[in-house]
């Protein structure tokens, strides 16, 4: 039988995770975008994450992790993102760059690499890095076996030599490791792919300057620049060929994690709009009893549920290794992304002028909202998987 209702265990971790958000970020989050280079404020509530357990919360409690399953981490994700869509990206790549560990890593790497990103001292969190500057979509696209992937690793005995360039990865400049999908040679396709680990102090590795971008201003993107960089052998995830199985396995998980950025963003923006239509009064009457508004929220609500149901779904289904994982997981992304999209534009539209003015949270949603749909994979990409998975 189906239960829709949380455990016990699930329902105080959620309470914590809203606890935590209203706390340490909710205070400062306005200040994001003036902090985007340095991340000060950003720095300090990932101090406060890593001491509370949150930025190991995926990791086995035997590498110093809190354990936390597919369902919960989803559970936590929605109530960072539904106070802010960048903190919640901050910390939830951290958990993306963990899952090729996860998945690829044998059990010297699992505590070499697992470890120190559950620290409660220090905050170590992560990074993918794929996109390159002449290749974004098709990196994610199984199709193109990572032939797009110009990022080479060279192999010198018993080390790698990694060159190349990537571009936008979350947490760039911050990360204590990065994951770097990369290529012996791309004409070998999927047979040449590979995943290294790098180190933050690996020699030869440098970042660019923080990209100006829209929203999402609590997660740091740049440049990150190979540039003979070496690393051990053992730094390689699975062998070389493993590459793109690995990253392919990795993004089934990670996508719904993005879909789920996506209802707590859409969250945020709906309570906030709901509340301030209920108070604000239009043609003699608060706008929510107005019929076309409440028609807008009711429709807003229905959505909203939905892409959280496709999420779970698609979590459910990464624990049970159904056969159609990955075309759920594509589905809640896709879904959910568009839904935060049209929830936040709407919530602009409800509250008029104030919804357009930064002295309000809603437009900064709608802002944050826009990448959830590119990056992940972007979904007119994930749209045709599903469409070829049918
Ligand atoms: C805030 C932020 C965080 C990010 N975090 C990371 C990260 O952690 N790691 C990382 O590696 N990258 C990251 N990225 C980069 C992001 O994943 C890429 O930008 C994304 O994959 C798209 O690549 P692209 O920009 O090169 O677009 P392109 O590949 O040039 O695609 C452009 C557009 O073409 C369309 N399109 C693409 N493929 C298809 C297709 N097959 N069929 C039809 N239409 C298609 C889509 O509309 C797409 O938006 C991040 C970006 C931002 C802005």
């Amino acid at each position: 039988m189906f239960n829709f209702a949380f455990s016990e265990k699930r329902k105080l971790l959620q309470e914590m995770a809203a606890k935590f958000a209203q706390k340490e970020i909710l205070p400062v989050r306005d200040q994001f975008e003036a902090d985007y280079a340095k991340g000060k404020l950003v720095d300090r509530i990932l101090l406060e994450a890593a001491r509370i357990g949150l930025l190991g919360f995926p990791i086995e409690e035997k590498y110093g992790g809190s354990n936390g399953n597919n369902i919960d981490t989803m559970v936590v994700l929605e109530e960072l993102a539904a106070v802010d869509g960048g903190m919640a990206t901050v910390i939830g790549d951290t958990w993306f760059a963990m899952t090729p560990i996860i998945i690829g890593a044998n059990a010297e790497q699992r505590e070499r690499f697992l470890r120190p990103l559950a620290s409660r001292e220090e905050a170590n969190v992560g990074g993918i890095c794929m996109t390159e500057p002449p290749s974004g979509a098709d990196i994610e696209d199984p199709r193109m076996e990572l032939r797009t992937c110009h990022t080479m690793v060279t192999e010198a005995g018993d080390d790698l030599i990694i060159n190349g360039t990537k571009i936008w990865p979350s947490n760039a400049g911050i990360a204590y490791l990065y994951v770097v999908v990369g290529t012996i040679d791309p004409g070998l396709g999927e047979d040449g792919s590979c995943l290294v680990v790098v180190e933050k102090d690996r020699e030869g590795l440098s970042f660019g300057k923080p990209e100006p971008k829209m929203g999402m201003h609590a997660d740091r993107n740049s440049e990150v620049i190979f540039d003979n960089v070496r690393v051990p052998r053992e730094n390689l995830l699975g062998k070389i060929g493993d590459g793109a199985k690995i990253l392919h396995r990795t993004l089934t998980y990670n996508r719904l994690g993005g879909g789920m950025i996506s209802v707590g963003i859409a969250r945020g923006a709906f309570e906030y709009a709901l509340g301030y239509c209920k108070k604000r009064v239009v043609g003699g009457k608060p706008l929510i009893e107005h019929s076309l508004i409440s028609a807008m929220f009711a429709d807003m609500a229905t959505s909203i549920d939905a892409a959280r149901l496709l999420v779970y779904r698609s979590a459910w289904s990464n624990t049970q290794h159904h056969p159609h994982r990955e075309r759920f997981s594509n589905m809640a992304k896709v879904f959910a992304t568009n839904t935060a999209m049209e929830v936040t534009t709407q919530c602009v539209q409800v509250m008029g002028s104030y919804g357009y003015s930064k002295e309000y949270p809603v437009e900064k949603y709608m802002r944050d909202a826009k990448i959830v749909q590119i990056f992940l994979g972007p979904n007119e990409l994930l749209s045709q998987l599903i469409g070829a998975s049918l």
